[in-house]
């Protein structure tokens, strides 16, 4: 099936506004905060159909958030890990009744579906090193990730005491891509890895993801008690069996927090158009509004402004191909035209 190619010049413009992150795509749940009854928390850890919430406290009781164990309203009522959420009791045990409109939305990649992954997060923090050799691509992920949500990103270069001048390139790329770097030492310089983290995370929800042997849990253990993290990710399911969440919110300080993902691999990317992608990632945004027609998808297209500066070397042939991966561009079935 072809696609109508749109000419810059025509009128009929079908370029899609800006989406306002990854959560203006689906649908949203609930009432505003200050609307509804029942208590008001935050989902602070998912197993399977049961949620984590923690209670806000109420002025008059403890200062201490209560945590309690709660089901969703209905299956169709999505909960997310760092959704605020209204619940009810019922028989003693707590109900999630709505969800409160959530700032943004990060999903990812199951086997061949999206998932959703967090809400409500204001940066994601990628953390890779020198040794195990990190996939530059994972890292271009998160990125994309951030970046489609309209969130920051920081890159952290841990292990610095290892020799790390790939790793150093790679993170002065993700610097021009756009993120916020620290070049850190847990195992060298605790102490000094300690305060930079702090500095980012202060007052802010921050996403920690990294392939994992990267030096994730050491970093987080410097700023969250590693006892309470351990405690956190695992407990007792419905019946006696072990269960691990995927990811954990925790409080960090008054009014931030940082959210684990352990065993957590790629980025859901899948529900990011060639628009949305190509608006992601800067140095195709820099070019795409030469492209002649308005609905490039930077394959094909004559007069593709993208491809272009591929061929002059403005834009590097991995991170072109990079894209093509992410749109799925080169391994549809569709026969002797590609999708477009
Ligand atoms: P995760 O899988 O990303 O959570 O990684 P871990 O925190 O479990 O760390 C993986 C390995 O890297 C462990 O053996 C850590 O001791 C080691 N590690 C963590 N930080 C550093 C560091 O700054 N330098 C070095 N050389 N090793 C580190
Ligand atoms: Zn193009």
């Amino acid at each position: 099936m072809h696609q109508r190619l749109h000419p810059r010049e025509s009128a009929d413009d079908c370029e899609a506004p800006l989406a306002a992150g990854a959560a203006s795509k689906r649908k949203v749940q609930g009432s505003d905060e200050a609307e509804g009854t029942g208590i008001l928390g935050r989902v602070v850890a998912r197993f399977g159909q049961r949620f984590t919430v923690a209670l806000d406290a109420v002025a008059s009781a403890a200062a201490e958030a209560a945590e309690v164990d709660a089901i969703a309203r209905g299956r169709r009522l999505q909960v997310v890990v760092g959704d605020r959420v209204r619940c009810s009791q019922e028989h003693g045990s707590h109900v999630i009744e709505s969800v409160v409109p959530r700032r943004n939305l990060l999903f990812r990649a199951d086997a061949n579906r999206t998932k959703p992954l967090a809400a409500n997060v204001d940066q994601i923090a990628i953390v890779f090193a020198a040794q195990p050799p990190p996939q530059p691509e994972f890292a271009w992920r998160a990125m994309l990730a951030a970046s489609a949500a309209e969130i920051s990103a920081v890159a952290i270069l841990n292990k610095t005491d290892l020799e790390s001048s790939a790793a150093l390139a790679a993170l002065d790329e993700l610097a021009r891509l756009g993120a916020r770097v620290l070049r850190l030492s847990a195992r060298t310089d605790p102490a000094g890895a300690a305060a930079q983290l702090a500095l980012v995370c202060r007052g802010r929800v921050t996403l920690f993801v990294g392939q994992s042997g990267m030096g994730k849990s050491t970093l987080l253990n410097l700023l969250i008690d590693a006892r309470l993290r351990t405690g956190a990710l695992s407990r007792r399911g419905t019946h006696g069996r072990q269960t691990t969440t995927v990811t954990r919110w925790f409080a960090y300080g008054s009014d931030g927090a940082v959210i684990d993902s352990p065993g957590f691999h790629e980025f859901g990317l899948s529900h990011l158009s060639a628009a949305d992608l190509a608006r992601s990632m800067p140095e195709f945004a820099a070019v795409s509004p030469s492209c002649r027609f308005t609905n490039c998808r930077h394959a094909e297209e004559p007069g593709c402004q993208v491809r272009a500066a591929v061929a002059r070397g403005d834009i590097g042939l991995a991170r072109y191909e990079f894209y093509r991966k992410v749109l799925a561009l080169d391994n549809n079935s569709g026969g002797a035209h590609p999708r477009r």
